[in-house]
């Protein structure tokens, strides 16, 4: 028989076709009689023994090797050895290149279709797939982001805590929960956390509480975009105030056609739009008013100075009538988060978290994630992911000259010697910032987290 395994210290001596798995009958080669690993003295034959093993798939089918190995008694302290096989996983009844494959496709490939191609059982597969994440987070560790994002996510039946580079627009973490309780252990483990400036979260303050005594060098700035819906919401009330005394049918017609209309920027209408608005308005005086106040607190945002900025917020406030309580407390709102808030007019960028592909981006990834896999896996599918990550890297080529260790110092020689006799060193350094979420938002369209 060919050697279908090519696996050293064994060899195939039949295969059987057992219906879906292919069974291969293997015999350990004969070593030379080892000495008892407890006490030393020479051991004595003590009759075979046929263990199963899953190797690696044969002709797409899944396959079991069935290896009949030598055991050993010592006669002295009584002590049994069976013959170590190299290839074997200290683990599991596997083959270390079938777990190897395992580990190379868990986080691309659902457990269940990993399990029919080997064999192994879901949860082995879920084993193998839980040790790489292990190991993973373990080893892979990405640049600390200078502008960095907190957002929160509801991912796998639970409120999340995604980190994002916002410089990089890559993810840097994820994390179970948005508690402090997770977020301070967090922060107090990051490396180079000097490296810090900027922090864009949303307006809850226990964020800044979670990293402000980790992050010597970071200014929080509340995120624009969590700061503008706020008007949006107050408008919608209002709204829903106006509705509410209509029957059933005009309050859906009203939904449907009305609220767009005023939701949107009043510069993103089309001309018939604006006339159409136009009318609501002018039927509606109330909603007409609320209209203006989300525009015009809308507009604070498009001042290109924070004093300007700042003046545009004291007389939006001034505008906002007694009868309309949503934009007071709206008002309410941004004194008490007042220098975070108008802090994005002293960072060096615009910073925000809703960048194209980013908070948006990121809820496309969650929306389209397997519903059968736990956080954990989810996690490490958007983390590890390989191409996201080789695209959010970058890669300097380091030519150093060699410095020769009989010319004492390398640099001095290299003056004195023609540059072609010069031997140089090339190195790859990759630094890497986190998966690229822009790649992350292809793979999970592409199915891939599905
Ligand atoms: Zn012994």
């Amino acid at each position: 028989m060919i050697d279908l395994l090519r696996l050293p210290g064994i060899t195939p001596m039949d295969l059987r076709d057992d219906g879906k798995i292919l069974v291969i009958q293997a015999e350990a080669q004969e070593p030379q009689v080892p000495n008892c690993p407890t006490c030393g003295t020479a051991l004595f034959r003590h009759g075979k023994r046929v263990h199963v093993f899953a190797d690696t798939p044969l002709e797409m089918r899944p396959v079991r090797i069935e290896i009949t190995r030598q055991r050993f008694r010592c006669g002295t302290c009584g002590k049994i050895v069976t013959l170590e096989l190299p290839f074997l996983d200290d683990k599991r009844r596997a083959t270390r290149r079938l777990v190897d494959s395992v580990r190379e496709r868990c986080l691309s490939k659902t457990f269940h279709s990993l399990s029919e191609d080997t064999g192994l059982a879901v949860n082995t597969i879920k084993n193998i797939a839980q040790d790489l994440i292990s190991d993973m987070d373990r080893e892979v560790r990405f640049e600390t982001p200078s502008i960095m994002g907190i957002d929160e996510l509801n991912l796998a039946g639970g409120m999340r805590c995604i980190i994002t580079n916002l410089a990089t627009m890559s993810v840097f973490d994820m994390l179970a929960e948005r508690t402090q309780a997770v977020l301070k252990p967090f922060f107090e483990a990051m490396s180079d956390r000097e490296k810090v400036e900027w922090v864009c979260t949303d307006m809850w303050r226990p964020f800044k509480r979670s990293f402000a005594p980790y992050l010597p060098n970071a200014k929080l700035v509340i995120d624009k975009f969590h700061v503008v819906r706020m008007a949006s919401d107050a408008l919608e009330s209002e709204r829903k105030k106006y509705q509410k005394d209509l029957d059933k049918d005009a309050r859906l017609q009203i939904k449907k056609s009305v609220r767009w209309l005023t939701l949107k920027r009043t510069s993103s209408l089309t001309p018939e739009e604006a006339v159409a608005l136009a009318i609501v308005k002018k039927s509606v005086p109330d909603l007409g008013v609320a209209h203006d106040l989300k525009e015009s607190f809308y507009e604070i945002y498009d001042q290109d100075t924070r004093a300007d900025a700042m003046l545009a917020f004291k007389d939006w406030e001034k505008s906002i009538p007694a009868k309309m309580p949503m934009f007071k407390s709206l008002a309410k709102t941004v004194h008490n988060h007042y220098e975070d808030i108008f802090a994005y007019w002293d960072a060096p960028t615009r910073i925000t978290n809703a960048y194209t592909e980013g908070a948006n981006g990121i809820t496309k990834v969650a929306n389209r994630t397997g519903r059968g896999y736990s956080y954990e896996v989810i996690r490490a599918k958007v983390l590890y992911h390989k191409l996201a990550r080789e695209i959010g890297s970058v890669r300097r080529l380091i030519i150093q000259e060699d410095p020769s260790p009989s010319a004492g110092s390398g640099f001095l020689m290299a003056k004195w010697l023609p540059s072609g006799l010069l031997s140089t060193s090339e190195t790859i350094q990759v630094t890497e910032y986190g998966p690229y979420l822009s790649t992350l938002v292809a793979a999970a369209e592409a199915g891939e987290f599905t």
